[in-house]
């Protein structure tokens, strides 16, 4: 599962050469107001019934970054019309050459990490250390992929049969894909989902997140300087409820990727069930309460540093992220201590500061929502930290990361997706039904626990139904290739992005009986 390559490098931020290198190409990329339109056919497409919007950076509302064309109905007509023409060619080329214009794809965001991580923060308003993370992860995507579609579909599978008979399974790409994708993380799960495809041999319509066009937009541009034909790959960047029902609809549409929100998804499911034509595949990654347990053998200082991690960084931002911490009752009043002095250590502020933990949330609407909740636990008398907002400016999106108590696990119904954490505590003894409670909210997808006794931790990953368990660690970053990532129940459908199955979702298996 791997040898074929490795995963990508990151940047030594303490090596004040390449910090150096990093800031002016990242200033000189900043540098021109971007454009992002529908791209069909490999051309940046004509205004015809689209409309334009602008685009704002999350950390300083007046700042313009941008601005964006989003995809009419003729826009779609034009995508879709031009994939289900393009796609038998692409399945019918050989692996090799797809998974070759996936590597070159690798190379060609490696080349271009600083323009990519410039736009990660000034669209998406994330730290530098995210920055990097997302192009890493991109990069090993197009790499793992290839390395996959070639393990999968490079020969066919011999099959037994008697005497005068062979039997060949062999795998072919679907039709055309929709991959709708998140903000959160706007190039790496943009790109994941998008190579998978391609590599499997089908056509895309990339239909990105509203609130980060721009960086989507490069990410093509690339896509087909690397070698991906204009036909097989489209942009449709627009607002996900007007264009977004019509392509899910459409019976050209021959599988959807998607990753958001859980009501997204079920709303999804429901019109690919009633569309007429073929039955098609949805490989949905939702969101999550996602758990973690500390009991009274934790290491308490690693246990905080993991708790902050998983909570707080990326703003919060991260399907895997922390929301619920159960703490054992007996070492409850020094951890949350600890917990509300390291909270007070983190800074909330400009993405680009390498200083900076916690940039701003996506948008005004995030931010309210988030607010919302903080009004309704203060109401509640529940809110039992706040890190101060420090030097973050008053234009951004900015929320403090939180803290709140819990009577009961059963509190927490709904992900609130910032940096908020809600706690609750447990009886020794009470372990086998806190594992229990966490799986009655119905979604699957991280969990963690840290222990330094045997059973405990074998219990709660045994019994956990999640997509990724973690132990002693924190419960974000899910490696390529080391920890495939999704979730189960109300978090997702599997197959895992990153992982040596994904790429199953995404074709056709026939097989070949020959009487010879
Ligand atoms: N794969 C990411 C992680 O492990 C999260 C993906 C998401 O937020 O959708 O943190």
């Amino acid at each position: 599962f791997g040898p074929e390559r490795v995963n990508s490098r990151g940047i030594d931020f303490s090596n004040r050469q390449e910090t150096a290198a990093l800031a002016a190409a990242m200033t000189t990329a900043a540098e021109p107001a971007r454009e992002a339109r529908p791209i069909i056919n490999g051309q940046g497409a004509t205004e015809a019934d689209g409309t334009w919007a602008e685009v704002c950076s999350p950390t300083d509302t007046a700042q313009h970054v941008g601005r964006v064309l989003w995809a009419g109905h003729e826009h779609l007509e034009q995508a879709l019309a031009s994939a289900a023409a393009a796609w038998p060619r692409w399945a019918a080329t050989p692996v090799d050459e797809r998974a070759r214009a996936l590597e070159r794809l690798a190379d060609l965001y490696e080349a271009h990490t600083a323009e990519l991580m410039t736009l990660c923060t000034l669209e998406g308003g994330k730290t530098l250390k995210d920055g990097i993370a997302e192009v890493r992860e991109a990069v090993d995507f197009c790499r793992y992929y290839a390395v996959q579609a070639r393990r999968l579909m490079g020969e066919p599978t011999p099959l037994p049969g008697p005497t005068g008979e062979t039997n060949a399974l062999q795998l072919h790409g679907r039709g055309t894909y929709l991959c709708i994708s998140p903000w959160n993380l706007p190039l790496a799960i943009f790109t994941g989902q998008i190579t998978a495809a391609l590599a499997a041999g089908n056509a895309v319509i990339a239909k990105p997140a509203e609130q980060t066009p721009l960086i989507a937009h490069r990410a093509v541009e690339l896509m087909h300087q690397a070698g991906i034909p204009g036909d097989v790959l489209h942009l449709l960047p627009g607002e996900g409820r007007r264009i977004g029902p019509p392509l899910v609809a459409d019976r050209r549409i021959d599988g959807v990727a998607f990753t958001g929100s859980v009501a997204t998804a079920q709303q999804i499911h429901r019109t690919l069930a009633e569309r007429d034509g073929p039955i098609v595949p949805l490989i949905a990654e939702t969101g999550g309460l996602n758990a973690l347990i500390v009991d009274s053998s934790a290491l308490p200082e690693q246990a905080v540093v993991d708790v902050l991690r998983s909570a707080f960084f990326s703003a919060g931002q991260r399907c895997s992220a922390l929301r619920l911490l159960c703490i054992q009752e007996d070492i409850a009043e020094p951890f949350l201590a600890m917990l509300r002095g390291a909270m007070d250590a983190l800074r909330v502020g400009d993405p680009r500061w390498l200083a900076t933990d916690v940039g701003p949330v996506i948008d005004s609407d995030a931010r309210a929502r988030l607010e919302a909740h903080h009004e309704a636990m203060a109401a509640a008398g529940r809110v039992v930290h706040r890190t101060p907002l420090g030097q973050a400016g008053e234009r951004g999106h900015f929320v403090p990361p939180s803290l709140y108590r819990l009577d009961a696990i059963e509190d927490l119904q709904e992900e609130f997706f910032g940096p908020m954490l809600h706690y609750t505590t447990w009886r020794a003894g009470e372990l086998d039904s806190v594992v229990e409670r966490i799986n009655a909210a119905g979604y699957g997808l991280t969990f963690g626990v840290h222990s330094r006794i045997d059973s405990h931790r074998e219990m709660a990953t045994r019994s956990i139904r999640a997509g990724n368990a973690y132990v002693n660690r924190d419960i974000v970053g899910a490696v390529v290739g080391s920890q495939p990532f999704g979730g189960e129940g109300l978090s997702g459908t599997g197959f895992k992005a990153g992982g040596p199955n994904y790429l199953l979702r995404f074709v056709n298996e026939r097989v070949v009986t020959e009487n010879t």
